[in-house]
C-alpha cells in the first residue's frame, strides 16, 4: 500500500492551493470537507479539451446539487507532454506527491509510443501509486449502439491492475535474459522451448487477487449490485487464472459470509431464488464470458477479472453500448484514487473541439461518487441522456444519427451545464 500523506511535501515546482482543504482518511474512512482540492492532469492529445470541460460539468453539478455549500478547488499536476515543457521529464515526482497529498485526481488520457520508445505513464503512474483496481462501469445513456440488447447492459468491471502479463515481465527472443530462463527451464525443470521463443511471464498472487475482490465485494454491498462473476481461463491456466477464482471465491465466502451466497449454494440450499439482500458470487470461463455478455447481457452485474480478461471485456462491453466516447474508469488503491476515461489521446481530435468529452465527465462522475456525492453525478448523468435523448451530441454518437448535425464538444459541455442548471 501506498501511505497518503498527511502534509505537503517539499515540491520541486508545484504549490499546494492557498483555498480549499486536503481529502483524508479516518478510522480507516475517506473524509472529504466540503471544498476538497483535487489534483487534475490535463495530460495529451483530446485531454486539455475533454480534462476542462469535464471540470466545467463538474463544477455546474457540484454548485447546483449543494446550492454553493460545496465546491472542488483545482490543482494542476503534470504528466506527459505538458510536465516535459514544465519539467523536463515525463512523470515528475512533483505529481506522484500530488495525488498522494489530495488522495483523488482526475486525469486525462497519455500518449505511449508503440514498440519503442518510453513505457506507459499510465502503467507508471497506478504502479507508483498502487492503484490495483481498475473499476468500469459500463452503462446505457440511449445512445445508438450496435447491440440489440444495448438497454439491458449495466455492468461495473473490476480488473486487477497489476500483476498478470500486464506486469511487463517480458524479453526478447534473442535477450540474454530469454536464453538463460530457457536454459533454466530445460536444465532445471525439464521444459523445452523452441530457441527463438520470446518469454513473459504471468505473475497473479493470493494477495492481489484477494485486496481486488474485497474492493469488489464492499463495491457491491454499497451499490446493491446483485452479482458478482469471477472472470477466469482456470481451466487451461490452473495455477493462475484457476487460482485466480479459487482465492476470489475464498474471500467471498471467509469475509463476506452474511452478504453472500455462491452459486453451489444457491441451487443446494435456495432452489435457484437468490435470497432478498444477498449477492450471488459466481464464476465464469473467459471465451464462454465474452460471447454471453453479447448474447445475454442480462445475466452479468459486476465482473471481477485478472488483468488480461479485464482489458479484453471492458472494451468488448462498451462497444455493446456505443463505444469508447462514453467510456469511463477509475484506478483505485486502498484510498487513492485515479479517474481517466477508458479511451487515449485520439491524436487526430487534439485542438479541434471535437472529441467527445462523456467519458472523461463519467470518470469525474466515479471519482465524485466515490467522494459520496452521489447527488451531482446523479445530476450529470441525467444532463447525459437528456442530451442524448434530444440528440445534442458530438461526431462520433451523431455519425449513427442519420441527418443530425453534431455539436462540436464545447456546444455540448454548454448543454450538460444549462441542463443541470435547469434541474
Ligand atoms: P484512442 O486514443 O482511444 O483513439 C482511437 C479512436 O477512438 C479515435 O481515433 C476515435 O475514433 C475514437 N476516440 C477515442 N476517444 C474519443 C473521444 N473522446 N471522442 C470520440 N472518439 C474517440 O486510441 P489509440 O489511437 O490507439 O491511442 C492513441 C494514444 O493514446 C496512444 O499513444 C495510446 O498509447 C494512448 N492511450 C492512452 C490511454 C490512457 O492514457 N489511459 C489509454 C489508451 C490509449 P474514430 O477515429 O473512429 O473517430
Amino acid at each position: 500500500m501506498v501511505d497518503i500523506l498527511d502534509a505537503p511535501p517539499e515540491f520541486k515546482k508545484l504549490k499546494v492551493p492557498e483555498e480549499g482543504q486536503k481529502v483524508t482518511v479516518r478510522d480507516g474512512k475517506l473524509v472529504v470537507p466540503d471544498e476538497p482540492i483535487i489534483t487534475y492532469i490535463e495530460g495529451d492529445g483530446i485531454g486539455p479539451q475533454i480534462v476542462n470541460q469535464a471540470r466545467a460539468v463538474l463544477d455546474a453539478a457540484v454548485e447546483k446539487a449543494y446550492g454553493g455549500k460545496r465546491r472542488i478547488v483545482w490543482w494542476e499536476a503534470y504528466a506527459g507532454g505538458k510536465a516535459v515543457k514544465e519539467y523536463g521529464e515525463l512523470l515528475p515526482n512533483d505529481t506522484v506527491q500530488a495525488i498522494r497529498y489530495t488522495v483523488l485526481a482526475l486525469k486525462g488520457p497519455l500518449t505511449t509510443p508503440v514498440g519503442g520508445g518510453y513505457r506507459s505513464l499510465n502503467v507508471a503512474l497506478r504502479k507508483k501509486l498502487d492503484l490495483y483496481a481498475n473499476i468500469r462501469p459500463v452503462q446505457y445513456f440511449g445512445q445508438p449502439a450496435p447491440s440489440r440488447y444495448a438497454d439491458k447492459v449495466n455492468f461495473v468491471i473490476f480488473r486487477e491492475n497489476t500483476e498478470d502479463l500486464y506486469a511487463g515481465i517480458e524479453w526478447t527472443y534473442d535477450s540474454d535474459e530469454a536464453k538463460k530462463l530457457r536454459k533454466f527451464l530445460k536444465d532445471e525443470l525439464g521444459v523445452e522451448l523452441r530457441p527463438d521463443s520470446g518469454i513473459g511471464i504471468k505473475p497473479i498472487s493470493i494477495f492481489g487477487t484477494k485486496r481486488l475482490m474485497r474492493k469488489a465485494l464492499n463495491y457491491a454491498i454499497e451499490y446493491r449490485r446483485r452479482t458478482v462473476t469471477i472472470m477466469h481461463k482456470g481451466n487451461i491456466m490452473k495455477y493462475t487464472e484457476g487460482a485466480f477464482r479459487d482465492w476470489a471465491y475464498e474471500v467471498a465466502v471467509q469475509e463476506f459470509r452474511d452478504h453472500i451466497v455462491t452459486e453451489q449454494e444457491l441451487w443446494e440450499k435456495y432452489n435457484g431464488q437468490l435470497p432478498d439482500g444477498k449477492i450471488l458470487v459466481n464464476d465464469r470461463i473467459a471465451d464462454n464470458m465474452l460471447q454471453q455478455i453479447i448474447t445475454r447481457p442480462w445475466d452479468y452485474d459486476m465482473i471481477v477479472a485478472p488483468n488480461i480478461n479485464g482489458d479484453y471485456i471492458s472494451d468488448e462491453a462498451n462497444a455493446l453500448v456505443g463505444g469508447i466516447g462514453m467510456a469511463a474508469g477509475m484506478n483505485a488503491g486502498d484510498f487513492i484514487a485515479l479517474a481517466e476515461p477508458v479511451h487515449g489521446t485520439a491524436p487526430k481530435y487534439a485542438g479541434k473541439d471535437v472529441a467527445n468529452p462523456t467519458a472523461e465527465i463519467l470518470s469525474g462522475c466515479l471519482l465524485l461518487e466515490y467522494m459520496g456525492w452521489k447527488e451531482a453525478s446523479a445530476m450529470i448523468k441525467d444532463a447525459i441522456r437528456k442530451a442524448i435523448a434530444e440528440k445534442k451530441v458530438t461526431q462520433d454518437l451523431t455519425r449513427h444519427m442519420p441527418g443530425v448535425e453534431p455539436l462540436k464538444a464545447s456546444e455540448y459541455t454548454n448543454f450538460l451545464i444549462e441542463a443541470i442548471k435547469g434541474m
